[in-house]
């Protein structure tokens, strides 16, 4: 997991050319999901067996004067820091300008193994400037081009070779639970909650990246790992709207998990940044489930908790399959609840539903709500079955798949929802022809 490189230059050399190659398989597999942002700042990647996360430090550097200004600087040199390996990308078409010098500054910062990737060597006449690159002062400069792929191999070569093995998890198989929100949501203090309630806490797991801290428990009968993402913003006091770096490792443990606690400030509510997590969780097809914390801070009457509740599914829109728990670390309240909650998503997420009972039930709803004819054509499904895949994927059989349109899809995902319980899991539907 603590595989990262990281992308860096000035603008316009071709980081997110690169960067949409390195991780384009993925990129284009999650891309058919509806509803879903795209977030073009990470990826996972593989190369000759290894995995490793990219970030495209693109988005954090505009073109304007102020590029070394404060907030952004430290924004790149934050995602260096984290980074295992940077490549620091240079363009073959403009040879070595001002800017280069200044990235080549705060590069060489870090000490961290640098590859210069001269950028736009399309042909041998373009790769001709790429001498001048030597004289940024690092060993070796490597011609690509991300327009082509040409040269790009090459390169990752080297990279993986400096990069960790991927190790084998001891921790194999016991349900990991990541705990993300905007900094004062009370992730800590979840921590310290469960801590303090029984002194079951087993061991911090070495091994993991600096700030994000993996905890296993045995707690209430129950056997997780807990991952916090929540020490590093004292670290470095990373402003609270500027979370570029908090979100690194957010991603980071996120994408290691079975299941999101997503906890909100009751007191602030449900925000953008909350539901662009969410449906980055929606999309690794991770467990997922709100928490809203400091209930205890909230004025009620009879009507709060619905109302708050409602508000945020209306937000939610197609994701409002996942569970919101409403919940004070304070007075600890529902804390248990919570990670009850949690393993029971954990647990459906691998949930098998037999072919017999798909078919009974869903066939009957099928016939209730056929799908719309189109063109004149009538569309018949004839089964249903659950794919062997790890977390749900249901295979509609029918005659004309490709006419089965997003609001059908959805109507039968709401079936399926009605039907079985998958509360806080992603479900997926593909129609096979048959
Ligand atoms: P970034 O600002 O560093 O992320 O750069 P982009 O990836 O947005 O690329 C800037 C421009 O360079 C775009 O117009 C790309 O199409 C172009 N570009 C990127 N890679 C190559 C390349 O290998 N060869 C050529 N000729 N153009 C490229
Ligand atoms: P983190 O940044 O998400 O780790 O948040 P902390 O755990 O550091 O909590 C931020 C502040 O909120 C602290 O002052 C906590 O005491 C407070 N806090 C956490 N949970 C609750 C809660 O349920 N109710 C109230 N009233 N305060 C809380």
């Amino acid at each position: 997991m603590s595989n990262i490189v990281a992308i860096v230059g000035r603008p316009n050399v071709g980081k997110s050319t690169f960067f949409n190659r390195l991780v384009e398989k993925k990129q284009a597999i999650m891309d058919n999901e509806s509803g879903v942002t795209r977030d073009r700042q990470y990826g996972e990647a593989e190369w000759n067996g290894k995995r490793f996360t990219v970030i495209d430090t693109g988005g954090y550097v505009t073109g304007s004067e102020d590029i070394f200004e404060s907030e952004i600087r430290k924004q790149v040199k934050e995602a260096l820091n984290e980074a295992s390996v940077i490549l620091f990308m240079v363009d073959c078409h403009a040879g070595l300008t001002g800017l280069d010098k200044d990235f080549a500054k705060i590069v060489r910062e870090i000490s961290k193994p640098v590859f210069v990737v001269a950028n736009k060597a399309d042909t041998a006449e373009k790769s001709y400037t790429m001498g001048e690159f030597y004289a940024l002062g690092f060993d070796e400069v490597y011609p690509i081009s991300s327009a082509s792929g040409s040269g790009t191999g090459e390169i990752l070569d080297e990279v993986v070779k400096i990069l960790e093995p991927d190790h084998e998890d001891p921790y194999e198989g016991v349900p990991r639970i990541a705990i993300l929100g905007r900094p004062n949501a009370g992730k800590s203090s979840f921590l310290n909650a469960l801590v303090g309630r029984e002194r079951t806490i087993v061991t911090d797991i070495a091994g993991t990246t600096r700030d994000s801290i993996n905890t296993h428990y045995k707690l209430y009968g129950k056997d997780f790992i807990l991952t916090d993402t929540a020490g590093l913003r004292k670290k470095t006091k990373v402003k609270d709207d500027i979370e570029f770096y908090s979100t690194i490792r957010a991603i980071q443990s996120l994408q290691d998990s079975d299941v999101c606690i997503i906890m909100i400030d009751a007191e602030r509510g449900f925000e953008a940044q909350d539901m662009q997590i969410i449906s980055l969780a929606h999309k690794y097809k991770k467990g997922i489930m709100i928490m809203v914390n400091k209930w205890d801070l909230i004025e009620k009457d009879a009507k709060t908790h619905d109302k708050f509740k409602k508000e945020i599914e209306e937000r939610l829109g197609p994701l409002s399959y996942i569970p919101i728990i409403f919940t004070s670390v304070l007075q600890k309240q529902r804390i248990f609840q919570a990670i009850e909650l949690a393993m029971k998503i954990c647990e459906s997420r691998h949930d098998k539903v037999t072919t017999s009972a798909l078919n009974e039930v869903m066939l009957k709803e099928i016939e209730n709500y056929p799908p719309p004819a189109l063109k004149g054509k009538h569309i018949k499904i004839k089964y249903v079955t659950q794919l062997p895949t790890y977390t749900p994927c249901f295979a509609f059989f029918c005659n004309l798949p490709q006419y089965i349109k997003p609001p059908y899809e959805r109507y039968l995902e709401n079936r399926l929802r009605a039907n079985f319980d998958f509360e806080g899991v992603p479900i997926k539907l593909v129609f096979r022809k048959k």
